[in-house]
């Protein structure tokens, strides 16, 4: 039965890899998702018939729990609330790689050294990933204390001097013959790094978690990797390697979207400062619009652009906007969707929440493949959408946000934007977008707004 387990691995290993490349198109992400999952409980059954590991009436109780609490969340966490789920779930996977690889050093007092360097960079990246996430799940909570950037002075030099603390600690475990004194390293590598994933997330704003989150998801899996070689796990050393892979180049996909440089994200020193113009000033010229009005305005458009944002999610308008799109194109309008890669609250949300109302994936744009024929858009249509349509990151270098790509609705020749009010996005500053000569805005929750405009267009 042992001689079986590194092929269970590998099967495994080629499970993940298919899972991965499934999950690349909409289409296929189901499949890939179920593949995926196959390759885990395929690994989990060849660990529990490893002849290493016991206790199983312990395994048996934590499956059955943690089993208990995954179904639970998953069936009450709201889609705008995965954010910060994503993040608990990278703090736990970077805890557990701390944990197990705290139990190895323990199990026995002759390490070799690569094992003992395995040991220590688990120890590292398990808890930076801890902390660090935990911080970024108080950020995406909007828990108060945690809202506004907060660094040290000499932060990125007290980073850069707990970082070679911990290196020379690490080498100090490798090279030492003491059992204790590595027991003891251990712990102030713990200590060291647990403030580390803190001073490291604290000092960046809400509006840059986005790329946060999918930095920690590739620290947890690299912390899985880490352990893998810890305990001599296969298994472990490739899921982890390809989830510090995919964490990576989906980080790089977010600094682009944010026009932040990974530098800057691994030194904590992203929030932006710039002078943000004060919201009397920016909203003097705004003007506002009605379902009837705006029915009009779409009557004689020929290619409409729908822009979801965060607010699309929170007022569940999904189903409402494809119901407008179809009746729109019932009458002869060409429709689509402009997809921001960071609107909403999570990498990929408007995708996910469209392609739960059926909306075709053909219809998604994104930024790069609309903008350069926005001027030719006669109607888009900004539904609980702010930073990612804000002009300023394009207009204005002062702003915090100049430089961050945004979708160029102001391009287009009427936009409309639905709102609740002119409370500003995510980023916290004003949008001089609703204030152009070309935009009307539409104050009502978002699925209410396109019920009545769809009933508008009804009655023409
Ligand atoms: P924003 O947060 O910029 O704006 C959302 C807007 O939705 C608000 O201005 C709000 O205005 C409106 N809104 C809220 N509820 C409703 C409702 N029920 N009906 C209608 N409108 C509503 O969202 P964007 O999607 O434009 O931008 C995403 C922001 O979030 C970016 O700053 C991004 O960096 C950040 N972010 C993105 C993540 C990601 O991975 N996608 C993760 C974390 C952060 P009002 O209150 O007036 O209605």
């Amino acid at each position: 039965m042992t001689a079986l387990i590194p092929l269970a691995y590998l099967i495994a290993a080629v499970l993940f890899i298919l899972g991965l490349k499934n999950m690349s198109s909409p289409k296929t992400a189901v499949r890939g998702n179920l593949l995926g999952a196959s390759g885990m409980a395929l690994a989990i059954g060849a660990t529990l018939v490893d002849g290493r590991v016991g206790g199983y009436w312990l395994i048996g109780i934590t499956l059955i729990a943690g089993t208990a609490v995954g179904l639970w969340l998953a069936q009450t966490v709201p889609m705008t609330g995965m954010p910060e789920m994503v993040g608990l779930l990278n703090g736990f996977g970077g805890v557990a790689s701390t944990l197990v690889a705290f139990a190895d050093l323990l199990q026995s007092d002759h390490q070799s050294i690569d094992t003992l360097l395995a040991i220590g960079l688990s120890g590292l990246i398990g808890t930076v990933t801890f902390s660090g996430s935990m911080i970024a799940f108080a950020k995406l909570k909007e828990y108060k204390q945690f809202k506004q950037p907060f660094a040290l002075p000499f932060q990125t030099l007290i980073n850069a001097g707990i970082v070679l603390g911990v290196v020379m600690l690490v080498a100090f475990m490798v090279t030492t013959q003491s059992f204790t004194i590595q027991v003891l390293c251990y712990l102030a590598i713990v200590a060291l790094a647990l403030v580390l994933g803190v001073f490291l997330v604290l000092p960046i704003g809400g509006a840059d978690m986005p790329v946060v989150i999918s930095l920690m998801n590739s620290y947890s899996g690299l912390a899985g990797a880490a352990t893998g070689f810890v305990i001599d796990n296969n298994a472990l050393i490739i899921s982890g390697s390809l989830v510090g892979a995919s964490g990576i180049i989906l980080t790089q996909i977010m600094c682009k979207a944010m026009n932040r440089s990974l530098g800057n994200v691994l030194f904590g020193k992203m929030a932006g400062g710039g002078k943000v113009a004060s919201a009397d000033e920016v909203y003097a010229n705004v003007r506002s619009t009605s379902a009837d009005d705006i029915a009009m305005i779409l009557d004689g458009a020929q290619r409409v652009v729908i822009v979801p944002g965060y607010g699309l999610a929170v007022a569940q308008a999904q189903h409402a906007v494809r119901d407008l799109a179809k009746l729109l194109e019932s009458k002869g309008t060409n429709v689509e969707y402009a997809i921001h890669p960071v609107a909403g609250r999570m990498p990929g949300h408007m995708n996910v929440l469209l392609a739960e109302a059926d909306v075709s994936y053909d219809k998604l744009l994104e930024m790069d493949a609309i903008n350069p024929t926005m001027d030719t858009v006669d109607v888009a249509i900004v539904i609980g959408a702010n930073d990612v349509v804000n002009p300023s990151a394009r207009l204005d270098p002062n702003s915090p946000i100049a430089g961050m790509p945004i979708i160029d609705v102001d391009k287009a020749r009427t936009v409309i934007v639905i709102k609740r009010s002119l409370s500003p996005g995510f980023a916290g500053i004003p949008n001089p977008l609703f204030a152009m000569p070309n935009a009307l805005m539409f104050y009502a929750d978002g699925q209410q707004a396109v019920l009545d405009i769809v009933r508008a267009i009804k009655a023409l």
